[in-house]
């Protein structure tokens, strides 16, 4: 199947920053995809790549087989909701959806503007604010507006930048799970660019790891569980995260201290003793049980769940537990791995290097 976008070695700097570093992704038709980063990451010099909002220092855009790298905004076919909203002051709701669609791109007639904007503002649950003033609506009001005014057009592409990063929690969590079921009746391909490893998973579970201006891994969220590319890719996966630790090579066991290994790794040949590793492992592949090797420094509840802080030798982390699960700050526990857990990373470079005994 021929890619919907394709983004082939996109460079671009600002000055002396690098936003995009030789960055290759694709789309197929009708996906959902989150791009997934921190603060810098690129993602936001992405979207408008993809918009034809940047001028690029290097690489190709291509839409459905098209060459638009050089190609006019208007002429993409693509929307895209900024977090700021963007909403026209001067028009009421219905006029602020309906407003593209007077454009001289498409020319609707009225009739048609009208039946379009009802059944969006259905979608999007806003019908009796069509005719309010833009500037009287709540934030998540606004957001709604906004996403609704992109999804009229129906473009071939919808891209979203953070668009709920200013809601409060329990607004975000309603939006994220109505951005997933619009994507499931309306198959409109999507890029969800966000920082937030709840927010991605909440509306796909096809991510695309981008740090760097590169992106790292891209796959569903099980495949990235099961092999994860490098150290960045553990660190912005999960919730909390993968847990760290140095450890040393003894002959070819892999050994960090105060942890057990139930199927013991083996480092690859080459590693030796000299070589700073870094093994990786997904907080649910840990046991605490009491005992010692670690130390609970804080305990964080969550509300729905409670996490616990854990300070070891080789290195601290962060793990979710079932409330009730009796841990308090300051106790000492045993950490034990669950059979075949664990990457190994190279610490300088964080490459993942393969290793016997770990998952492929
Ligand atoms: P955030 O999540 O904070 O929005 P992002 O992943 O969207 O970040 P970008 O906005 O794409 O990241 O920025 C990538 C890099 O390029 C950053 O280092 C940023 O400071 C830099 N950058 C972006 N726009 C400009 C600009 N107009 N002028 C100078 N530097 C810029």
């Amino acid at each position: 199947m021929t890619a919907l976008l394709s983004l082939s070695a996109l460079r671009k700097r600002y000055r002396a920053r690098r936003a995009l570093d030789g960055l290759t992704l694709d789309m197929a038709p009708g996906e959902a995809l989150a791009l997934l980063g921190p603060t810098g990451a690129g993602k936001t010099t992405t979207l408008m790549a993809v918009a034809g909002l940047v001028a690029l220092d290097g690489g190709t855009v291509t839409m459905a087989g098209r060459d638009v790298t050089w190609a006019h905004p208007a002429t993409r076919d693509v929307a895209m909701v900024f977090e700021g909203f963007n909403l026209l002051p001067a028009l009421d709701v219905k006029g602020n959806i309906g407003f593209a669609l007077r454009s001289p791109a498409f020319r609707e007639d009225e009739a048609e503007i009208a039946s379009r904007t009802g059944r969006v503002a259905e979608l999007l649950r806003i019908s009796h604010l069509l005719d309010r003033d833009v500037t009287t609506l709540s934030g998540g009001e606004k957001q709604r507006v906004a996403i609704a005014r992109a999804l009229v057009r129906r473009p071939r592409l919808l891209l979203l930048d953070e668009p709920l990063s200013a809601l409060d929690l329990k607004l975000r969590e309603g939006l994220r799970a109505e951005l997933r079921e619009i994507h499931a009746r309306r198959r409109t391909t999507m890029l969800y660019a966000t920082h937030d490893y709840h927010g991605a998973v909440a509306i796909t579970d096809r991510l695309a790891v981008i740090d760097g201006g590169r992106v790292r891994q891209r796959g569903s969220l099980p495949e990235i569980l099961a092999s994860p590319a490098d150290m960045t890719v553990g660190r912005l996966i999960g919730s909390p995260a993968m847990a760290f630790f140095a450890v040393r090579i003894n002959g070819r066991r892999v050994q960090a201290e105060g942890i057990d290994f139930r199927a013991p790794l083996t480092a690859p040949g080459g590693a030796g003793a000299a070589q700073a590793l870094t093994l990786g492992v997904w907080p649910e592949d840990i046991t605490l049980t009491p005992g010692s090797g670690g130390r609970v420094s804080a305990v964080d509840n969550r509300g729905f769940e409670m996490a616990v802080q854990v300070e070891t030798a080789a290195g601290s982390f962060r793990k979710a537990l079932p409330e009730g699960r009796g841990l308090s700050q300051g106790d000492s526990c045993r950490i034990t791995l669950a059979a075949g857990a664990g990457f190994l990373f190279d610490r300088a470079t964080g490459a993942r290097i393969p290793c016997r005994g770990g998952r492929p």
